[in-house]
């Protein structure tokens, strides 16, 4: 049975479910697997061909062991990739020799979120339900994270979700997506802000500690553990399709939060020939910077094209630190305290060598990304978002010390960005057929001060609603 330790070494070690419902650890570190499951080469093998639930639940199964039964994860990943609209969850095309693309967008909001927060949903509801408990899910997003943890909560019984988004700076299918849902257990607020405004709020809730307890706060921002771990899912299903273990495999990932692209290297350690990962960046370049000089600065913001990449400090870097440092929690927790004062940190050259040998970043700026979006209409066909194109482009840049099939991660739908497709290929994608009407959809949503004390009061109220609702249920002697 896995047990989870944090990257700062200074938590209590939990199981799974308790890392689910943490997300960040009380040291402020992130929680990763005490021991990596290993998968035999025959092991790997006898992954071939299995339907994409199958696979993903296989590849899983270890890291939840001891809280989860095989059969009881294999019944919430097949409700979780049901409604995807691919057969194959996650089909790969081919874009040239050796080369291919990966298409994580058939989820329900088009963007490959979705892969993670669709089992997340579900993985809440199911340990909530046995502990007898309920969470108020509380989250700030600047694009594709909100609708994803939305649609994968709605009409859960066990959780309630708040998400606050920038009033008027999310784009209108972004926003549509997040404020047609009307579900009861879910509100949108419209914070008169920016993003930076909706985080610092929600990072001033989670900060409260008497607060956190009292509406039982949780999230399911990236950090989570549990999302890392649904991921690791299709690196293994594109290795197998491609010839692994028997042929080694490359991945190019557009990167943000370094989230995506840390699943790739888990999939490694699990066992998966993984020989090199590719991350691609926007202009927002710190990942790519610092895999060129062994140096991370911070530097401003600057809006792109493909805005779920414009982000200044990659959360999830510091598992990939902690690994290379040789787990070091009082090291992680030093370099990241001087990067905090800084702005700076150099990581120390062993490690950021030995990350070489597998990291390597290139970037793109916006005319560079529309300029891939036309090429590669022009060449194969594939219609890429901004993101996407960034991934490609970055696999198409990609130093392989040998031939090895590259796998470049589409990571959301063209028509999620529809005027920069428009832009690059004069070619205007439509939305697939579940969300055909949603500029026709009614909306709701609050618009709220920048202010914390009465986002406070808004969630207590919200929370205190369904608090009462789940005493009557369980006075009545239903599960709560
Ligand atoms: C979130 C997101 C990314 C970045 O992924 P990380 O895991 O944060 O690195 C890339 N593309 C799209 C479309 C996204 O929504």
């Amino acid at each position: 049975m896995v047990k989870y330790v944090s990257t700062r070494g200074n938590a209590p070690v939990l199981d799974f479910d308790d890392v689910l419902l943490a997300g960040l650890a009380r040291d402020g570190g992130l929680y990763l697997p005490e021991t990596w499951p290993r998968f035999s080469a025959d092991e790997i093998r006898a992954l071939r061909g299995l339907p994409y639930a199958e696979l993903a639940t296989r590849v899983m199964a270890p890291f939840v062991a001891g809280c989860l039964t095989e059969a009881e994860l294999g019944d919430l990943v097949t409700a979780s990739y049901a409604g995807f609209d691919h057969p194959a969850v996650a089909p790969l095309r081919q874009i040239g020799p050796d080369q291919w693309v990966m298409e994580l967008f058939h989820g329900p909001t088009l963007a490959f979120k979705d892969y993670a927060l669709q089992l997340v949903g579900r993985l809440f509801d199911h340990v909530l339900s046995a502990k007898g408990r309920r969470v108020t899910i509380v989250g700030a997003t600047s694009g594709d994270t909100g609708s994803a943890a939305i649609e994968a909560c709605r009409d859960r019984d066990a959780v309630d979700v708040v998400i606050l988004h920038p009033k008027g700076r999310v784009s209108e299918v972004q926003r549509r997506q997040m404020t047609t849902v009307l579900a009861g257990n879910v509100r949108n607020l419209a914070v008169e802000g920016t993003f930076d405004d909706c985080q610092d709020l929600v990072k001033a809730l989670f900060n409260d500690h008497a607060f956190r307890d009292e509406v039982s706060l949780s999230a399911v921002n990236s950090i989570n553990w549990a999302r890392v771990m649904a991921q690791i899912a299709y690196y293994f299903a594109a290795g197998v399709a491609l010839g692994a273990p028997d042929v080694p495999l490359a991945f190019a990932v557009p990167t943000g939060n370094f989230g995506n692209v840390f699943a790739g290297y888990a999939a490694r350690r699990m066992g998966l020939p993984v020989e090199r990962l590719v991350v691609g960046s926007n202009r927002n370049d710190i990942l790519t910077r610092f895999f060129e000089t062994g140096v991370m600065t911070a530097e401003g913001v600057v809006p792109t094209l493909s805005p779920s990449m414009d982000i200044q400090v990659s959360s999830n870097f510091e598992r990939l630190l902690w690994e290379y440092l040789d787990r070091d929690g009082r090291a992680v927790d030093a370099l990241l305290a001087e990067f905090r004062r800084t702005g700076r940190m150099a990581a120390p050259q062993g490690a950021w060598s030995a990350m070489g040998e597998l990291f390597e970043g290139h970037r793109f700026d916006d005319d560079a990304t529309l300029e891939l979006m036309r090429r590669m209409r022009q060449a194969t066909g594939e219609l890429l978002d901004p993101h996407s194109a960034v991934g490609v482009g970055a696999g198409l840049k990609a130093r392989l010390a040998r031939p090895a099939p590259l796998v470049a991660l589409a990571t959301a739908h063209p028509a999620k960005f529809p005027d920069a497709v428009e832009r690059a290929t004069g070619h205007r994608p439509l939305l697939p057929p579940h969300l055909a009407d949603l500029l026709e959809r009614p909306e709701r949503v609050e618009v709220v001060a920048n202010d914390t004390a009465s986002l406070k009061d808004y969630v207590r109220r919200f929370a205190g609603r369904t608090r009462t609702t789940a005493t009557g249920t369980m006075a009545t002697g239903k599960p709560a």
